[in-house]
């Protein structure tokens, strides 16, 4: 069962997809919603928002310790960073990467751009609302997504960290490659 974190943001967009997808979900608000969870959603949003209440009903340090895939969009990949800037603040680690909220600046804040995956030669349809930038990221991770040369996705094992929003494209595929890991 995947699990979608639904405590704020854009959650039901992803449950729109898993729907199209044929795969069942579970929304995420409480420790307990995680019984059963295999593979974890955490969407955009507003990360500190999702601090707050995460960190009151204790569900924080669950999502922290999730040893399943994990696909952050967005707000998620700024929680599942090693270090956020802007301000700064520590993330979950699960990637080690550094990570830039807000990056973008206000002229440019949300914008549509064709970017490139690593597992497929179509161009896919970046959406950045508000998006946060990887200022740094270790080496050895993959990179799974580009916008020009700039990595707008990274794996490291089982967790999938992408600036941008795929659940709003249209297209499945990184929800389909997410899907597969173990
Ligand atoms: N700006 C938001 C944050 O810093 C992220 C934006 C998004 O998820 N669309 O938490």
């Amino acid at each position: 069962m995947v699990g979608v974190l639904a405590i704020q943001g854009d959650f039901q967009a992803h449950l729109r997809v898993l729907e199209r997808l044929g795969v069942s979900a579970q929304e995420v608000r409480n420790p307990i919603d995680l019984n059963g969870v295999t593979h974890l959603i955490i969407p955009g949003g507003e990360s500190t928002t999702i601090r707050k209440v995460a960190q009151a009903n204790g569900l924080w340090s669950m999502l922290k310790g999730f040893k399943g895939p994990v696909m952050g969009t967005c707000m998620g990949s700024i929680l599942m960073a090693r270090k956020i800037l802007s301000p700064d603040s520590d993330g979950w680690g699960m990637i080690d990467m550094t990570i830039r909220r807000n990056a973008y600046g206000r002229q440019i804040s949300s914008f549509t751009a064709l970017g490139k995956l690593s597992f497929s030669d179509k161009a896919f349809e970046m959406i950045f609302i508000r998006a946060p930038k990887i200022t740094s990221f270790n080496e050895k991770l993959e990179s799974v997504a580009w916008l020009n040369d700039e990595v707008t996705g990274v794996r490291s094992g089982n967790k999938l960290a992408l600036t941008f929003h795929p659940e709003l494209s249209g297209n499945n595929a990184l929800h389909k490659y997410f899907l597969e890991l173990s």
